[in-house]
């Protein structure tokens, strides 16, 4: 018998831990900045190439490492920043895994230089397929330059397994700004293809959220601050005329780390109540400083979830802090009284959080409804709520197959109408009552409209190029530099359903024409809802970029209820409703009409 067990090649080993930590251009990125705000950098500069798939180089003015640490850098496991568990407790830096350097090495070609300021000299090293080629003594400024070339190019599968440029770019473009927002002591600036994207002065938080976001938050920003001996909360939330339709600019820091956090991010919503729509989004920029040991980040390779020792005492307190700080701002004037009741008496607000404390604190009568009301249940509501525009994307699966069921019974039983086609009656601005030869349909006019906008769309989309209008006057669109690189990417798409859409240098673009269906006068806002719309889409869902797209512009465009229309306005919508290919529901399953037949009538009257 032959013993087949073998250890990896340390190599091999690599590219799978690799794996965990690296997943796509934007992974590497967002640990190389990061080693650089650890290393002290004061300037850091991101250069990429080709979306970063042919180069990712960092440049730091940091601490620099010593000839020795240099090689060690790469070696799994290895770190300057933990020695003993303990240390995993107290965690100050970005890092601490030791793997990022080990990993990069194994899934890509590597060169450092680097220089730390008492060394004459600096050191470097080439490194590939984690083996080193060259390391070789070199004159270098003090700090660190790291490039990355050819990102997974031992690794085809997953070089393959890459997305376009320009939604790689993006994901850079996210992490950027994740590190950016954190940090804004420290000078950063991207450059991509030779182009500068970002070029951020150091200064303070408000400037960089403006350099960021963009200057229309200059005056519509709220500034929160809140201290206690547990923790400290600082930042800004947007005014309420911020809000967005989709989940925007909604950045959460603990620790300066970025961290998502359904659960946070419910709290902030909820001290907007009452201020902002219930389907929008507040925008916000929030620091949660605390005792690292209150927190543990390691429960994620990429450190972007975290597990807080007490929960409900943050989530308490952030959402007491926003509270309090749109109260002071009278933004909420109408909350005054019993908002600041409830503030002074939130034991989270007020007092340090010692242990006894804490003890007494959840037994109180407040603590108790505060904490009761923000219960999981509540918040997987919510969180579906969140997602409620986005239904037909999540959920389509099952509902496309119950809606084509559907569709197969109507159609043969319903389709086409013979109306009697005198009169159409509205209902409440927003239901259309047709009668038919053998009874009447309701029909819901937002859905419907939104049924054949997906089908005109659709047919474009396929070669049937959609009607374009040119604008009488281009109107031009000035974006974040985010939100740039999206509408780039979408261009070729929007071309297709008519949109016609320039780009004219620093993330301005010029709309030249819009498809005839929509509105004019509208064009900007309906591009800007589309590109907020676009975030918010998770990378994992099934659909085709165009599919979204033309699902998202036909909810956006299509008629909404409540709209008052006149008799040739409802004729004209249900005789294209029935000249679609499929009338009764909506691309998501939503049903468009409903049929009331005259036989079920007269038997719903016991005729
Ligand atoms: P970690 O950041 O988790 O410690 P990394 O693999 O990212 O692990 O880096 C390994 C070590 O290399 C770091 O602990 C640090 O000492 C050193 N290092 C990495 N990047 C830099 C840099 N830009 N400047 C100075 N030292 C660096
Ligand atoms: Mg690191």
């Amino acid at each position: 018998m032959t013993d087949i067990i073998q250890l990896l090649p340390d190599n091999i080993a690599n590219q799978i831990a690799a794996g965990e930590v690296i997943q796509r251009p934007a992974s590497a990125v967002k640990e190389l900045l990061e080693n650089a705000v650890d290393a002290g950098a004061t300037e850091i500069q991101l250069i990429i190439t080709d979306a970063g798939k042919s180069l990712i180089q960092v440049i730091d003015n940091g601490n620099g490492m010593s000839e020795t640490d240099a090689r060690m850098a790469f070696e799994r496991h290895a770190t300057s920043k933990i020695k003993v568990i303990e240390d995993l407790f107290k965690i100050k830096t970005m890092g601490f895994r030791g793997e990022a350097l080990a990993s990069i090495a194994a899934v890509a070609q590597v060169e450092l230089k680097t220089r730390k300021a008492e060394n004459e000299l600096g050191s470097f090293i080439e490194i590939e397929n984690s083996i080193v080629l060259k390391q070789e003594p070199c004159a270098y400024n003090v700090g660190t330059s790291i490039s990355m070339k050819n990102l997974f190019f031992n690794v085809p599968a997953r070089r393959n397994f890459l997305k376009s440029n320009a939604a790689e770019m993006r994901h850079i473009v996210d992490e950027f700004i994740r590190v950016a927002m954190a940090f804004p002591q420290i000078f950063f600036s991207l450059n991509s293809n030779g182009q500068q994207v970002f070029y951020l002065e150091a200064g303070n938080l408000k400037q960089r959220i403006i350099q960021i976001l963009g200057n229309q938050y200059n005056a519509k920003m709220v500034s929160v601050h809140e201290e206690t001996d547990y923790m400290n909360i600082y930042g800004f939330v947007g005014k309420p005329e911020t809000a967005k339709k989709t989940r925007g600019d909604q950045y959460f820091f603990v620790n300066s780390r970025f961290i998502k956090s359904a659960y946070l991010n419910h709290a902030v919503n909820g001290a907007f109540e009452n201020m902002i729509a219930k389907d929008s989004f507040p925008s916000y920029v929030l620091f949660i400083d605390l005792d690292p040991a209150q927190i543990d980040i390691n429960v994620h390779p990429t450190k972007q979830e975290i597990k807080f020792e007490d929960e409900k005492i943050i989530y308490a307190f952030v959402q007491a802090a926003v509270k309090h700080a749109l109260a002071q701002f009278s933004i909420a004037p109408s909350l005054d009284f019993t908002l600041n009741a409830e503030i002074q008496n939130l034991e989270a607000v007020n007092k340090p959080f010692t242990a006894e404390k804490k003890e007494a604190a959840s037994s109180s009568n407040l603590f108790k409804t505060f904490t009761q009301k923000n219960q999981a249940h509540f918040i997987e509501k919510n969180d579906k709520n969140e997602l409620k525009h986005w239904k037909d994307f999540y959920e389509s699966e099952k509902q496309e197959v119950k809606s084509e069921k559907l569709e197969f019974e109507q159609k043969t039983i319903n389709s086409p109408f013979s109306f009697l086609h005198s009169q159409f009656i509205q209902l409440h601005n927003t239901y259309i009552i047709a009668a038919t030869n053998n009874g009447f349909i309701l029909v819901h006019q937002q859905l419907a409209h939104e049924r054949i906008l997906y089908e005109k769309f659709s047919a474009a989309s396929h070669g049937q190029q959609m009607p374009a209008q040119k604008s009488l006057f281009p109107i031009s669109l000035e974006l974040a530099a985010a939100d740039a690189v999206l509408l780039e990417e979408l261009l070729p798409d929007l071309s297709v359903i008519g949109y016609q859409i320039e780009p004219f240098g620093s993330n301005t673009f010029v709309i030249q024409a819009s498809p005839a269906d929509v509105l004019q006068g509208n064009e900007k806002n309906s591009i800007e809802l589309l590109i907020e719309q676009f975030k918010h889409f998770s990378s994992d869902v099934k659909f085709s970029k165009r599919e979204k797209l033309i699902r998202c512009m036909s909810r956006q465009q299509a008629i909404k209820a409540g709209q008052n229309l006149s008799q040739k306005e409802m004729q004209t919508l249900v005789e294209e409703l029935f000249q679609c290919t499929t009338p009764n529901s909506t691309a998501s399953g939503a049903p468009t009409y409903l049929e009331f037949k005259e036989d079920y009538l007269d038997r719903m009257f016991g005729k």
